[in-house]
């Protein structure tokens, strides 16, 4: 089996996780900004960060054979301080042309406050400057209904910014129709105890479809799972899916979305 990891937070695993991915037949990871379990304290601290996710994890994955990957941003649960966000924002340029930045994301909203709304417009704004090579990542929300309509909206709004372009993560079977019906790809991210389990995913293909959907297993800080797609994949198996079928969900569909960025390539074999 192989497959790619498109959403993984690995600052926050062990080194054994990596070992642990790369036998279950991973080609790569895709590590988007997020928090960290505590709110940072300033710029220096954002700065240090993307120097993490793009100097320093690229060099522990490539340890294992994993091309490691990241899309850069300020999340929701920091953005309430709007002039942190502003600085954050600033310096973000700077990482943008390093080779393994496909975009900017994890944006998105938290609470749905106002200050979130403003600060996920500044990003889709930047995106939008930088559209030629920008994925964009969006996920994470508690109020997630009525968060994916704002979302769906903010970036709808900005005629430059193209669907296909725009991944939003953490769908659930109230929201991954909308998502669908605005042209973008939806992700659904695994977890082991709550939101979206292994069979939960499958139940949605099995009603979705398995075009422009994605899954993947965020593994973060939280209780999580780095080898929630290949289980799920398992979990595919004993429901009589083929090869190709289980493939294409788990390898080619996010191959195909992650490589609208030139930069995003697997090792030759
Ligand atoms: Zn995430």
């Amino acid at each position: 089996m192989k497959y790619i990891e498109p959403h993984a937070h690995m600052v926050s695993r062990v080194t054994d996780d990596y070992l642990r991915m790369a036998t279950a037949g991973c080609q790569a990871v895709c590590e988007p900004a997020f928090w960290a379990g505590f709110d940072r304290g300033s710029v220096q601290g954002f700065h240090d960060y993307f120097s993490q996710l793009t100097e320093h994890e690229p060099k522990r994955a490539a340890k294992f054979g994993l091309p490691h990957f990241s899309w850069l941003c300020i999340n929701p649960k920091e953005s309430e301080d709007v002039k942190l966000a502003e600085e954050v924002l600033s310096i973000i340029p700077e990482f943008l042309d390093r080779p393994n930045v496909l975009g900017i994301g994890e944006i998105g909203l938290n609470k749905n406050s106002r200050n979130e709304d403003k600060v996920l417009e500044m990003h889709v704004d930047l995106a939008a400057r930088r559209q030629q090579r920008i994925p964009v990542q969006t996920s994470h929300m508690e109020v997630k209904l009525k968060g994916t309509r704002l979302i769906l909206d903010v970036l709808k709004s900005d005629q430059s910014i193209k669907p296909a372009r725009v991944i939003i993560d953490h769908v659930e079977e109230h929201t991954v129709q909308l998502v669908l019906d605005a042209g973008m790809w939806a992700g659904m991210t695994l977890y082991p105890e709550s939101k979206c389990s292994p069979p939960r995913a499958i139940d949605i293909i099995e009603v979705y479809g398995s075009e422009r959907i994605w899954m993947n297993s965020a593994c973060d800080w939280g209780i999580s799972d780095p080898l929630a797609v290949p289980k799920t994949a398992l979990e595919m198996r004993k429901r009589h899916y083929t090869t190709e079928a289980i493939e294409k969900l788990i390898f080619q569909n996010p191959q195909a979305f992650l490589g609208q960025c030139p930069k995003f390539k697997l090792v030759e074999t």
